[in-house]
């Protein structure tokens, strides 16, 4: 293939050699005047060896690669090879049963797509590109989606208004490339959820704590539990599942509390073990008595979107969980999360324990939690991992 090339300064090919897939605006010498966002091009170290090919864009990353060493069309059949290899892996982690048809099929870089992402809902593909180049892809991502063997999709929603730099004047119409609405309700571990992909935040649903909230249903039997951010309800429902005494589900968004009653609703119909509360999440915990709770889960939204968030964000996470440590029942347990990709798992638990260390009581960490094998971790792109979470008890 000819694309048009970009070359490197001396000495800034060594991370790609390491397949980093990004290729930042400060390492390049050289680049063609009339190349597009969006557009394939070569990278070449400054001895012109070819590094690999990718999507170039504007901004400080130039370059997401698709290819390391070597050049090759980015058509259809480039997608459905990744694509099918994408979800070999979630078959292999048997994510694809009867009684399991929600999960993340495509994680970016994870799975060797930069920018973009692909959540499965049943026979629904929701689709999100966070480059130009995945946008300018999203006919034939969309052809090769429908066509690979046992994925049962049948409809491929494509949603990317809020996730392309706005700067690239693409103006994506959040829409149906494929087939249309015909149902959303998705199953995870035998749970039915109403999944909005239309109006919800994200792609409608957050498959990654899948596996905590397994873990949460294991702690729930008897327990007063307390869902903090409760979101579409995933947390109350799997405690509900596991034998909870009672359920209170908060989140600040009154469309959140109507998802999370719905999808008790469908699970547990008229279960009067479960309430739900439009508040704001800090009004909520002061306003509460000590030990109304014995297990809390706080998943709050990312504090920190970006690294200059980052000081306020470790401020609002030690406050956070300050409270909630304090308000818990003795002998309590606390599943603490952090979704912010700028916070490490140091900083985090470092806030944390200085939450802990405030309040004055015995806490031990029981499990340390992170992102399902569905969102993997390209070992050279640490960037990817973002989900952290303790499951702490409080003495
Ligand atoms: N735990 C959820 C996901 C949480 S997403 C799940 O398992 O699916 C974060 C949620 O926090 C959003 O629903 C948002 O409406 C809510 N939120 C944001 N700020 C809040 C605040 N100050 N108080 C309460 N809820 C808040």
């Amino acid at each position: 293939m000819n694309y048009p090339v970009i070359t490197l300064k001396r000495g800034k090919e060594e991370s790609l050699l390491r397949f980093h897939p990004w290729v930042f605006s400060g390492a390049v010498a050289t680049q063609p005047s009339n190349i597009e966002e969006g557009d394939i091009v070569e990278v070449h170290s400054s001895d012109g060896r070819l590094i690999g090919i990718g999507h170039y864009q504007v901004g400080s990353i130039v370059v997401r690669i698709l290819e390391f060493g070597s050049s090759r069309a980015i058509d259809r059949s480039f997608f459905a090879e990744r694509i099918g290899a994408a979800f070999n892996l979630r078959k292999s982690l048997k994510l694809n049963r009867a009684d399991n048809n929600a999960y993340r099929l495509v994680h970016g870089e994870g799975d060797f797509l930069p920018g973009l992402v692909i959540d499965i809902y049943g026979n629904t593909a929701v689709v999100q590109a966070h480059s130009p180049g995945m946008h300018f892809c999203r006919n034939i991502i969309a052809e090769a989606l429908v066509e690979i063997p046992e994925l049962p999709v049948a409809n491929v929603y494509y949603k990317s208004e809020t996730t392309l730099p706005y700067k690239a004047h693409l103006d994506p119409q959040n829409a149906y490339i494929i087939g249309d609405y015909d149902g959303a309700i998705a199953l995870e571990n035998g749970l039915q959820f109403n999944i909005d992909w239309l109006r919800g935040q994200k792609t409608g649903f957050f498959v990654d704590q899948r596996d905590n909230r397994s873990l949460l249903q294991h702690y729930s039997q008897g327990k007063n539990v307390l869902n903090m951010f409760c979101y579409t309800g995933g947390f109350s429902v799997y405690a509900l599942r596991g034998g909870a005494n009672l359920v209170h589900s908060v989140d600040s968004s009154a469309k959140a509390i109507e998802l999370t009653r719905a999808n008790v609703e469908i699970n547990f119909p008229g279960d009067a073990r479960h309430q739900a509360f439009a508040v704001d999440a800090f009004k909520y915990l002061s306003d509460i008595k000590k030990g109304d709770y014995d297990l809390i889960v706080l998943d709050p939204p990312a504090f920190a979107k970006h690294r200059s968030a980052l000081r306020n964000a470790l401020i609002g996470y030690r406050r956070l969980n300050a409270r909630a440590i304090e308000q818990i029942a003795p002998g309590g347990i606390l599943f603490t999360f952090s979704c912010s990709q700028a916070v490490s798992r140091e900083q985090f638990r470092l806030a944390v324990f200085t939450a802990a260390a405030q309040t004055g009581r015995k806490v031990r960490i029981l499990h340390q939690l992170t992102q399902p094998a569905d969102h993997p971790i390209n070992i050279y792109h640490p960037e990817g991992e973002y989900l952290k979470g303790l499951i702490l008890q409080v003495e």
